[in-house]
Protein backbone atom coordinates (compact mmCIF):
# COMPACT_ATOMS: atom_id res chain seq x y z
CA UNK A 1 0.00 0.00 0.00
CA UNK A 2 2.82 2.08 1.01
CA UNK A 3 4.62 2.07 -2.31
CA UNK A 4 1.31 2.45 -4.15
CA UNK A 5 1.06 5.73 -2.27
CA UNK A 6 4.88 6.76 -2.92
CA UNK A 7 4.00 5.83 -6.99
CA UNK A 8 0.99 8.10 -7.00
CA UNK A 9 2.74 10.95 -5.22
CA UNK A 10 5.71 10.87 -7.61
CA UNK A 11 3.39 11.00 -10.55
CA UNK A 12 1.41 13.81 -9.18
CA UNK A 13 4.54 15.48 -8.33
CA UNK A 14 5.62 14.39 -12.14
CA UNK A 15 2.71 15.46 -13.58
CA UNK A 16 2.99 18.98 -11.95
CA UNK A 17 6.94 19.22 -13.38
CA UNK A 18 7.96 19.11 -9.40
CA UNK A 19 11.16 17.62 -8.56
CA UNK A 20 10.53 13.92 -7.04
CA UNK A 21 12.42 12.95 -3.88
CA UNK A 22 13.81 9.63 -3.76
CA UNK A 23 13.19 7.67 -0.32
CA UNK A 24 16.43 8.23 1.73
CA UNK A 25 15.74 12.16 0.66
CA UNK A 26 11.85 12.23 1.62
CA UNK A 27 12.78 10.32 4.60
CA UNK A 28 15.19 13.13 5.80
CA UNK A 29 12.61 15.64 5.05
CA UNK A 30 10.47 13.68 7.41
CA UNK A 31 12.78 13.78 10.12
CA UNK A 32 14.15 17.43 9.53
CA UNK A 33 10.05 18.66 9.83
CA UNK A 34 9.99 16.86 13.26
CA UNK A 35 13.05 18.29 14.41
CA UNK A 36 12.17 21.76 13.43
CA UNK A 37 9.10 21.05 15.78
CA UNK A 38 11.68 19.93 18.69
CA UNK A 39 14.81 21.92 18.21
CA UNK A 40 16.14 20.23 21.58
CA UNK A 41 19.70 19.34 19.11
CA UNK A 42 20.43 22.99 17.76
CA UNK A 43 23.84 23.43 19.97
CA UNK A 44 25.04 20.17 18.23
CA UNK A 45 26.40 20.88 15.36
CA UNK A 46 25.76 22.83 11.64
CA UNK A 47 22.74 20.70 10.56
CA UNK A 48 20.03 22.11 13.11
CA UNK A 49 21.31 25.73 12.15
CA UNK A 50 20.41 25.29 8.52
CA UNK A 51 17.52 23.48 9.40
CA UNK A 52 15.93 26.14 11.16
CA UNK A 53 16.30 28.54 8.57
CA UNK A 54 13.82 26.46 6.63
CA UNK A 55 10.19 25.07 6.68
CA UNK A 56 10.02 22.78 3.47
CA UNK A 57 12.70 20.41 2.37
CA UNK A 58 13.42 20.45 -1.26
CA UNK A 59 15.87 18.06 -2.77
CA UNK A 60 18.57 20.46 -3.23
CA UNK A 61 18.16 21.71 0.81
CA UNK A 62 18.30 17.97 1.54
CA UNK A 63 21.76 17.19 -0.05
CA UNK A 64 23.26 20.25 1.30
CA UNK A 65 22.09 19.68 4.50
CA UNK A 66 23.11 15.52 4.58
CA UNK A 67 26.32 16.62 3.49
CA UNK A 68 26.85 19.12 6.67
CA UNK A 69 26.25 16.46 8.77
CA UNK A 70 29.48 14.57 10.47
CA UNK A 71 27.48 11.42 11.30
CA UNK A 72 28.69 12.24 14.99
CA UNK A 73 25.74 10.40 16.63
CA UNK A 74 25.29 12.82 18.88
CA UNK A 75 21.34 13.62 18.05
CA UNK A 76 20.59 9.62 18.11
CA UNK A 77 22.02 9.72 21.87
CA UNK A 78 19.88 12.73 22.88
CA UNK A 79 16.42 11.95 20.62
CA UNK A 80 13.19 10.82 22.32
CA UNK A 81 11.93 9.91 19.50
CA UNK A 82 14.78 7.75 18.61
CA UNK A 83 13.38 3.79 17.66
CA UNK A 84 11.83 2.15 19.04
CA UNK A 85 10.11 5.25 19.61
CA UNK A 86 7.31 5.10 16.60
CA UNK A 87 8.55 8.53 15.11
CA UNK A 88 11.87 6.46 14.33
CA UNK A 89 13.94 8.90 14.15
CA UNK A 90 17.39 8.51 13.32
CA UNK A 91 18.94 11.84 11.49
CA UNK A 92 22.69 10.27 11.19
CA UNK A 93 21.57 7.70 9.74
CA UNK A 94 19.26 9.15 7.18
CA UNK A 95 21.73 11.60 6.43
CA UNK A 96 24.11 8.85 5.74
CA UNK A 97 21.59 7.40 3.16
CA UNK A 98 21.40 10.61 1.33
CA UNK A 99 25.07 11.35 1.37
CA UNK A 100 25.22 7.89 0.01
CA UNK A 101 22.98 8.69 -3.29
CA UNK A 102 24.86 12.55 -3.63
CA UNK A 103 28.18 10.88 -4.03
CA UNK A 104 26.63 8.14 -6.77
CA UNK A 105 24.27 11.58 -8.59
CA UNK A 106 26.98 13.88 -8.66
CA UNK A 107 30.17 11.35 -9.95
CA UNK A 108 31.58 12.39 -13.03
CA UNK A 109 31.21 10.59 -15.49
CA UNK A 110 27.59 10.04 -14.29
CA UNK A 111 27.89 6.32 -15.44
CA UNK A 112 30.29 5.32 -12.94
CA UNK A 113 28.34 6.13 -10.23
CA UNK A 114 27.44 2.74 -9.85
CA UNK A 115 31.35 2.24 -8.68
CA UNK A 116 29.91 3.78 -5.27
CA UNK A 117 27.89 0.80 -4.52
CA UNK A 118 30.34 -1.79 -5.98
CA UNK A 119 33.36 -0.49 -3.80
CA UNK A 120 34.25 -2.88 -1.26
CA UNK A 121 37.25 -3.91 0.66
CA UNK A 122 37.05 -7.32 -1.31
CA UNK A 123 37.03 -4.84 -4.80
CA UNK A 124 39.92 -2.93 -3.44
CA UNK A 125 42.18 -5.74 -2.19
CA UNK A 126 42.00 -7.63 -5.98
CA UNK A 127 42.80 -4.66 -7.43
CA UNK A 128 45.77 -3.95 -5.41
CA UNK A 129 46.91 -7.72 -6.04
CA UNK A 130 46.29 -7.28 -9.76
CA UNK A 131 48.22 -4.13 -10.14
CA UNK A 132 51.09 -5.70 -7.94
CA UNK A 133 51.34 -8.94 -9.88
CA UNK A 134 51.41 -6.62 -13.62
CA UNK A 135 54.11 -4.79 -11.58
CA UNK A 136 55.93 -8.03 -10.81
CA UNK A 137 55.54 -9.42 -14.56
CA UNK A 138 56.98 -6.28 -15.74
CA UNK A 139 59.99 -6.63 -13.20
CA UNK A 140 60.33 -9.71 -14.73
CA UNK A 141 60.11 -9.39 -18.04
CA UNK A 142 62.09 -6.08 -17.83
CA UNK A 143 64.98 -7.57 -15.52
CA UNK A 144 65.37 -10.79 -18.09
CA UNK A 145 63.97 -13.83 -15.28
CA UNK A 146 62.92 -13.93 -11.98
CA UNK A 147 65.31 -13.16 -10.13
CA UNK A 148 64.92 -9.44 -10.93
CA UNK A 149 62.20 -10.02 -8.01
CA UNK A 150 64.89 -10.59 -5.11
CA UNK A 151 68.08 -8.56 -6.40
CA UNK A 152 68.60 -5.50 -5.08
CA UNK A 153 69.08 -3.24 -7.71
CA UNK A 154 71.66 -0.69 -8.75
CA UNK A 155 70.27 2.85 -8.85
CA UNK A 156 67.72 2.25 -5.78
CA UNK A 157 63.50 1.80 -7.34
CA UNK A 158 64.50 3.81 -10.30
CA UNK A 159 66.67 1.24 -11.22
CA UNK A 160 63.71 -1.08 -11.05
CA UNK A 161 61.13 1.72 -12.65
CA UNK A 162 62.54 4.62 -14.51
CA UNK A 163 61.33 8.40 -13.07
CA UNK A 164 59.43 9.29 -16.50
CA UNK A 165 57.72 5.60 -16.68
CA UNK A 166 56.72 5.98 -12.89
CA UNK A 167 55.23 9.85 -14.05
CA UNK A 168 53.67 8.46 -16.85
CA UNK A 169 51.69 5.59 -14.92
CA UNK A 170 50.46 7.79 -11.86
CA UNK A 171 50.45 11.36 -13.47
CA UNK A 172 47.06 10.64 -15.73
CA UNK A 173 45.06 8.39 -13.38
CA UNK A 174 45.80 11.28 -10.74
CA UNK A 175 44.45 13.55 -12.76
CA UNK A 176 41.29 11.70 -13.61
CA UNK A 177 40.64 11.74 -9.86
CA UNK A 178 40.92 15.52 -9.60
CA UNK A 179 39.19 16.11 -12.82
CA UNK A 180 36.40 13.45 -11.92
CA UNK A 181 35.85 14.83 -8.39
CA UNK A 182 36.44 18.56 -9.37
CA UNK A 183 33.65 18.56 -11.86
CA UNK A 184 30.91 16.47 -9.97
CA UNK A 185 31.47 18.88 -6.56
CA UNK A 186 31.42 22.01 -9.07
CA UNK A 187 27.74 20.38 -9.94
CA UNK A 188 26.99 19.98 -6.38
CA UNK A 189 27.76 23.54 -5.83
CA UNK A 190 25.71 24.95 -8.33
CA UNK A 191 22.81 23.10 -6.96
CA UNK A 192 23.13 23.90 -3.95
CA UNK A 193 23.58 27.42 -4.15
CA UNK A 194 20.87 28.86 -4.99
CA UNK A 195 18.98 26.86 -1.92
CA UNK A 196 21.24 28.63 0.23
CA UNK A 197 20.86 31.82 0.06
CA UNK A 198 22.79 32.07 -3.42
CA UNK A 199 25.13 34.76 -1.99
CA UNK A 200 28.69 34.62 -3.44
CA UNK A 201 31.74 33.31 -1.46
CA UNK A 202 33.17 35.94 1.42
CA UNK A 203 36.46 35.76 3.42
CA UNK A 204 34.92 35.55 6.57
CA UNK A 205 32.57 32.71 5.54
CA UNK A 206 35.51 31.01 3.64
CA UNK A 207 37.97 31.35 7.34
CA UNK A 208 35.12 29.92 9.09
CA UNK A 209 34.17 26.79 7.13
CA UNK A 210 38.20 26.26 6.78
CA UNK A 211 38.65 25.90 10.01
CA UNK A 212 35.86 24.00 11.01
CA UNK A 213 37.13 21.08 8.36
CA UNK A 214 40.55 21.64 9.68
CA UNK A 215 39.60 20.95 13.50
CA UNK A 216 36.98 18.95 12.59
CA UNK A 217 34.96 21.43 14.67
CA UNK A 218 31.53 19.21 14.34
CA UNK A 219 33.03 15.83 15.57
CA UNK A 220 33.43 17.64 19.17
CA UNK A 221 29.32 17.55 19.81
CA UNK A 222 28.96 20.88 20.34
CA UNK A 223 30.55 20.81 23.82
CA UNK A 224 34.43 19.64 23.21
CA UNK A 225 33.80 16.20 25.07
CA UNK A 226 33.49 14.33 21.48
CA UNK A 227 31.21 12.58 19.39
CA UNK A 228 30.09 9.12 20.12
CA UNK A 229 31.23 5.59 18.58
CA UNK A 230 30.16 2.37 19.79
CA UNK A 231 27.72 3.83 22.93
CA UNK A 232 26.46 7.06 23.81
CA UNK A 233 29.35 7.72 25.92
CA UNK A 234 31.14 10.70 24.59
CA UNK A 235 34.86 10.38 22.89
CA UNK A 236 37.35 12.24 20.86
CA UNK A 237 38.98 9.43 19.49
CA UNK A 238 37.20 9.70 16.15
CA UNK A 239 38.65 12.99 15.68
CA UNK A 240 42.07 12.43 16.81
CA UNK A 241 41.89 9.28 14.75
CA UNK A 242 40.56 11.86 11.36
CA UNK A 243 43.45 14.23 12.15
CA UNK A 244 45.76 11.55 12.23
CA UNK A 245 44.76 10.23 8.80
CA UNK A 246 43.92 14.00 6.96
CA UNK A 247 47.22 15.23 7.81
CA UNK A 248 49.12 12.27 7.40
CA UNK A 249 47.64 12.30 4.00
CA UNK A 250 48.58 15.53 3.42
CA UNK A 251 52.09 15.48 4.92
CA UNK A 252 52.83 12.26 1.84
CA UNK A 253 51.37 14.58 -0.77
CA UNK A 254 53.65 17.86 0.34
CA UNK A 255 56.63 14.84 0.39
CA UNK A 256 55.77 14.02 -3.00
CA UNK A 257 54.99 17.27 -4.54
CA UNK A 258 58.60 18.73 -3.02
CA UNK A 259 60.49 15.70 -4.02
CA UNK A 260 59.10 16.61 -8.13
CA UNK A 261 60.27 20.33 -7.41
CA UNK A 262 63.53 19.10 -6.09
CA UNK A 263 63.51 16.75 -9.72
CA UNK A 264 62.74 19.27 -12.27
CA UNK A 265 63.56 22.39 -10.72
CA UNK A 266 66.60 21.88 -8.56
CA UNK A 267 68.09 18.82 -10.54
CA UNK A 268 68.46 16.69 -7.31
CA UNK A 269 66.76 13.24 -8.29
CA UNK A 270 65.71 10.84 -5.34
CA UNK A 271 66.09 8.92 -3.53
CA UNK A 272 66.58 11.18 -0.76
CA UNK A 273 68.12 10.94 2.47
CA UNK A 274 67.29 11.79 5.88
CA UNK A 275 67.47 14.77 6.97
CA UNK A 276 66.01 15.77 3.48
CA UNK A 277 62.62 17.69 3.38
CA UNK A 278 60.63 14.93 1.26
CA UNK A 279 61.97 12.56 3.91
CA UNK A 280 61.20 14.63 6.98
CA UNK A 281 57.54 14.80 5.04
CA UNK A 282 57.04 11.28 4.00
CA UNK A 283 58.18 9.74 7.02
CA UNK A 284 56.17 11.74 9.38
CA UNK A 285 53.47 11.71 7.01
CA UNK A 286 53.37 8.09 6.23
CA UNK A 287 53.43 7.17 10.25
CA UNK A 288 50.53 9.47 10.93
CA UNK A 289 48.48 8.01 8.06
CA UNK A 290 49.21 4.59 9.10
CA UNK A 291 48.44 5.15 13.00
CA UNK A 292 45.08 7.22 11.62
CA UNK A 293 43.62 4.86 9.62
CA UNK A 294 44.47 1.87 12.37
CA UNK A 295 42.26 3.94 14.90
CA UNK A 296 39.59 4.16 12.04
CA UNK A 297 39.42 0.53 11.32
CA UNK A 298 39.32 -0.35 14.57
CA UNK A 299 36.43 2.55 15.10
CA UNK A 300 34.64 1.26 12.49
CA UNK A 301 34.30 -2.30 13.68
CA UNK A 302 33.16 -1.40 16.81
CA UNK A 303 30.36 1.40 15.44
CA UNK A 304 26.73 1.94 16.66
CA UNK A 305 25.02 -0.37 14.51
CA UNK A 306 22.06 2.42 14.52
CA UNK A 307 25.00 5.00 13.22
CA UNK A 308 25.64 5.53 9.58
CA UNK A 309 24.64 3.55 6.43
CA UNK A 310 25.70 0.01 6.78
CA UNK A 311 25.51 -0.11 2.87
CA UNK A 312 28.42 2.31 2.96
CA UNK A 313 30.62 0.02 5.20
CA UNK A 314 32.51 -1.61 2.40
CA UNK A 315 33.28 1.59 0.88
CA UNK A 316 34.38 2.96 4.03
CA UNK A 317 36.80 -0.29 4.91
CA UNK A 318 38.06 -0.13 1.51
CA UNK A 319 39.17 3.34 1.54
CA UNK A 320 40.56 3.11 5.00
CA UNK A 321 42.69 -0.66 3.95
CA UNK A 322 44.30 1.54 0.40
CA UNK A 323 45.05 4.31 2.41
CA UNK A 324 46.66 1.68 5.79
CA UNK A 325 48.65 -0.60 2.96
CA UNK A 326 50.10 2.83 1.06
CA UNK A 327 51.34 4.30 4.28
CA UNK A 328 52.62 0.89 5.60
CA UNK A 329 54.64 -0.52 2.14
CA UNK A 330 55.76 2.90 2.08
CA UNK A 331 57.19 3.02 4.89
CA UNK A 332 58.88 -0.82 4.35
CA UNK A 333 59.64 0.30 1.28
CA UNK A 334 61.88 2.89 3.04
CA UNK A 335 63.31 0.53 5.41
CA UNK A 336 63.90 -2.06 3.04
CA UNK A 337 66.14 0.25 0.64
CA UNK A 338 69.42 -1.13 -0.59
CA UNK A 339 67.84 -5.31 0.39
CA UNK A 340 67.07 -7.73 -1.63
CA UNK A 341 63.48 -7.06 -0.85
CA UNK A 342 62.94 -3.96 -2.62
CA UNK A 343 61.52 -5.08 -5.82
CA UNK A 344 58.55 -6.78 -4.12
CA UNK A 345 57.51 -4.29 -1.89
CA UNK A 346 58.09 -1.74 -4.70
CA UNK A 347 55.50 -3.60 -6.47
CA UNK A 348 53.09 -3.63 -3.81
CA UNK A 349 53.56 0.08 -2.79
CA UNK A 350 52.94 1.15 -6.60
CA UNK A 351 50.04 -1.08 -6.43
CA UNK A 352 48.40 0.44 -3.47
CA UNK A 353 49.13 3.92 -5.17
CA UNK A 354 47.65 3.20 -8.36
CA UNK A 355 44.33 1.22 -6.90
CA UNK A 356 44.46 4.48 -3.68
CA UNK A 357 43.97 6.93 -7.06
CA UNK A 358 41.93 4.86 -9.43
CA UNK A 359 39.11 4.73 -6.53
CA UNK A 360 39.57 8.17 -5.09
CA UNK A 361 36.67 9.52 -7.19
CA UNK A 362 34.40 6.60 -6.41
CA UNK A 363 34.83 6.27 -2.66
CA UNK A 364 35.04 7.71 0.85
CA UNK A 365 37.04 10.14 0.18
CA UNK A 366 34.31 11.98 -1.77
CA UNK A 367 33.01 12.83 1.86
CA UNK A 368 35.72 15.13 2.65
CA UNK A 369 34.98 17.07 -0.32
CA UNK A 370 30.94 17.26 -0.70
CA UNK A 371 31.24 17.88 3.24
CA UNK A 372 33.80 21.16 2.70
CA UNK A 373 31.50 22.33 -0.03
CA UNK A 374 28.42 22.47 2.23
CA UNK A 375 30.57 23.93 5.32
CA UNK A 376 31.19 26.70 2.72
CA UNK A 377 27.70 27.15 1.88
CA UNK A 378 26.80 27.08 5.58
CA UNK A 379 29.19 29.77 6.45
CA UNK A 380 27.89 31.91 3.63
CA UNK A 381 24.53 31.08 4.46
CA UNK A 382 24.06 31.81 8.09
CA UNK A 383 25.40 35.55 7.22
CA UNK A 384 22.13 36.05 5.14
CA UNK A 385 19.62 37.39 6.89
CA UNK A 386 16.97 34.31 8.06
CA UNK A 387 14.44 33.90 5.14
CA UNK A 388 12.09 32.75 8.30
CA UNK A 389 12.35 35.07 10.98
CA UNK A 390 12.83 32.44 13.22
CA UNK A 391 15.05 30.95 15.19
CA UNK A 392 18.73 32.10 15.43
CA UNK A 393 21.87 30.76 14.36
S1 LIG B 1 16.98 14.51 16.75
FE1 LIG B 1 15.26 14.18 18.13
S2 LIG B 1 15.76 15.39 19.95
FE2 LIG B 1 17.05 16.14 18.29
S3 LIG B 1 15.91 17.84 17.37
FE3 LIG B 1 15.40 15.99 16.20
S4 LIG B 1 13.55 15.20 17.19
FE4 LIG B 1 14.47 16.65 18.61
S1 LIG C 1 24.77 13.04 13.79
FE1 LIG C 1 25.93 14.71 14.73
S2 LIG C 1 26.55 15.95 12.99
FE2 LIG C 1 24.88 14.66 12.25
S3 LIG C 1 23.02 15.85 12.55
FE3 LIG C 1 23.30 14.61 14.40
S4 LIG C 1 24.40 15.96 15.82
FE4 LIG C 1 24.64 16.82 13.77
Amino acid sequence: MQALEALTRDAKALANGEIVLSDPEAEVARQLQICNACRYCEGFCAVFPAMTRRLEFGKADIHFIANLCHNCGACLHACQYAPPHEFAVNVPQAMAQVRGQTYADYAWPPALGQLYQRNGLTLALALVAGLTLFLLLAVVLHGQGVNALWQSPVGGFYGIFPHNLLVGLFAPVFLFAVLALGLGVRRFWRDVTPATSGAPLSTPATAEATDAVLRLKYLDGGHGDGCHNEDDAYTLSRRRMHHFTFYGFMLCFAATSVATLYHYLLDMPAPYDLPSLPKLLGGIGGVSLAIGTAGLWRLNLRRHPLHGDAAQKPMDRAFIALLFLTATSGLALWAARGTAGLPLLLCLHLGAVMALFATLPYGKFAHGIFRTASLLRHAVEKRQPNPIGLGTD
